[in-house]
């Protein structure tokens, strides 16, 4: 998967702001904060989105929820929008499972 832009933050061919990674998954900020606190994370393996979930990678989403809640503590924001989004009409750009956690301010209304 050489092409994918996060995995490349994975293997660290791309440089990123990383805040946590463990064996699994990994955490980074967003390039282009859409909020005070805006961080990615995400599983280590490339899974293009969360529509390529199924019952042979599904644990992965419980360790990266768990590393959210952990992270969030870490960084003193307890109040956070945790989004995904899953193909281009949803406005994914980057086919690399990731949930965006957004925090830090008030967030304003979101579906
Ligand atoms: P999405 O549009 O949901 O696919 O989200 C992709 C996110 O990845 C966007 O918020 C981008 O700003 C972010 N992004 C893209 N490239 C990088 C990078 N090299 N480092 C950190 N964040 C990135
Ligand atoms: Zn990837």
């Amino acid at each position: 998967m050489s092409e994918c832009v996060f995995c490349k933050i994975v293997s660290g061919e791309i440089p990123s702001n990383k805040i946590y990674e463990d064996e699994k998954v990994m955490a980074f900020y967003d390039i282009a904060p859409k909020a005070p606190v805006h961080f990615l994370i995400i599983p280590k393996q490339h899974i293009s989105g969360v529509d390529r979930i199924d019952g042979t990678n599904s644990k992965i989403i419980s360790e990266i929820f768990e590393t959210i809640t952990k992270v969030a503590a870490d960084l003193g924001v307890d109040s956070y929008r945790v989004v995904t989004n899953n193909g281009t009409q949803a406005g994914q750009t980057v086919f690399h499972l990731h949930f965006h956690v957004l925090g830090g301010g008030p967030l304003g209304d979101m579906a």
